[in-house]
């Protein structure tokens, strides 16, 4: 179908992208991995159980942990070897035979065949959040619209717009098995407008409406991407389903089609490893587990001066590079100097730009003051930060460089212990 224009009503922010470091990088295996550190968390949900111990021979795609809960997700081996050791993650010792134990490959699934795959498959939400993906197949609310996010609007990464445009058909099909499975006929996927060989792309496709989303973030978040793509609010508080949308990543779409017509469980996924201080940008199919050292080793500038896990506006600044990849990690990004912000805060001028640009309509300035007060209750009433979809727009446009996210984040913590929602 061909594409259409956006609607758009909403505040946000327009930062440089910096797409261009690696958007035209052709996706590339990464290094190869002696010892891969398994987490036990790859979802937003309670840790796994692991299924194997020390000594333990794998395979390839074996599964070797079981979902901690119904919000929770399966895990599988990256690759063949001996499992070294078990506590909070799984260590297995690669022996480089890849030696595979997948699942079979399912042909013409019904609808409940497609969901329960996705669940054996450990398949998670691939944009970020790691919500189990079969859970958001079973909706509450009757839903008739699927809408798929290809907005991919944090700066630096491009892990997205290289898999939707290397592996659309792969995309596609993963789409249709989803709308199968949900027993929806309206499909939308949106994709910014600085990515029109990716809508382009999904033109071909009658089943597909692409909807060009106009640049500016946080596009891409669920509730904003539903209005852009059909005109329906999401209340607060509320989950897409009210409004009769499931929203699903590209990167999901793709390992769907894998589970499903390949029978590969989600043991790998696209990186990006991108920023001024790497010195040349890669996206790269990265197996979960893999170290981030090995990922950046002999690829840094000396004038490194802040990495972060994901992009910018969201990620977590790393305090060493221990950590391993994720399901959830689609990004590493090094950033120089120049390109941090390391002004030390200063106090609030009252300018009102941070409430001006909050695409959730929040006063994150009120968050932050009745946050150091220690009044969560208020923070919640006047600042409205349950609502927050933690963007990060704020504290980008913050010309007194306050710790705005750092406030949210401890406000709604302190929330969730009083059991407040
Ligand atoms: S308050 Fe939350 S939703 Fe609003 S701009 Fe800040 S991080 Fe984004
Ligand atoms: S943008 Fe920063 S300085 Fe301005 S009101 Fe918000 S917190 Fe205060």
């Amino acid at each position: 179908m061909k594409a259409i224009k956006a609607k758009h009503l909403f505040h946000g922010v327009h930062v440089p992208d910096h797409k261009a470091l690696a958007s035209g990088k052709p996706i590339e295996n990464a290094p190869e991995v002696d010892l891969f550190t398994v987490s036990l968390s790859q979802c937003l949900g309670k840790p796994s159980v692991p299924l194997v111990k020390a000594g333990d021979a794998v395979k390839q795609g074996q599964l070797i942990a079981d979902a901690g809960g119904f919000i929770g997700a399966k895990i599988h081996s990256p690759a063949s070897g001996t499992v070294k050791s078990v506590s909070d993650a799984i260590v297995i010792e690669n022996d480089h035979t890849y030696e595979t134990d997948y699942m079979p490959a399912l042909s013409n699934p019904s609808p409940e065949e497609i969901k329960q795959r996705i669940a054996d498959a450990g398949i998670v939400g691939m944009g970020g959040a790691g919500f189990p993906a079969f859970v958001k197949l079973n909706p509450q609310d009757p839903v008739d619209t699927l809408v798929i996010n290809g907005a991919e609007c944090e700066p630096y990464l491009t892990c997205d717009h290289r898999l939707m445009i290397e592996r659309t058909k792969e995309i596609a099909e993963g789409i249709r098995l989803l709308s199968k499975a949900l027993g929806v006929e309206k499909v939308f996927i949106g994709i910014e407008a600085n990515k029109p060989d990716a809508i382009a792309a999904f033109e071909a496709f009658d089943f597909i409406q692409p909807v060009i989303l106009k640049k500016q973030y946080p596009v891409g978040s669920e509730k904003h991407l539903i209005y852009a793509c059909t005109g329906r609010k999401v209340a607060p508080g509320k989950l897409p389903a009210s409004a009769g949308c499931i929203v699903q990543n590209v990167g999901t779409c793709y390992a769907v089609y894998e589970a499903v017509v390949l029978g590969k469980p989600l043991i790998e996924r696209i990186l990006t490893l991108s920023g001024g201080a790497v010195v040349e940008p890669k996206n790269y199919v990265v197996k979960i587990g893999t170290p981030f050292e090995l990922l950046l080793k002999d690829n840094l500038t000396e004038d490194a001066e802040k990495i972060v896990c994901g992009g910018p506006m969201t990620g977590a600044a790393l305090a060493s590079l221990s950590r391993t990849v994720t399901k959830t990690t689609g990004g590493i990004v090094a950033m120089t100097k120049k390109e941090t912000n390391v002004e030390q805060p200063t106090a609030c001028i009252g300018c009102g730009k941070c409430a001006d640009v909050c695409p959730m309509d929040l006063m994150p300035m009120n968050t932050a003051f009745y946050t150091a007060a220690g009044e969560y209750d208020l923070a919640a009433k006047l600042g409205g930060v349950m609502n927050c979809i933690e963007c990060g727009a704020c504290a980008y446009i913050c010309p007194a460089r306050r710790p705005l996210i750092q406030s949210i984040r401890k406000a709604k913590a302190e929330i969730r212990k009083g059991g407040k929602k």
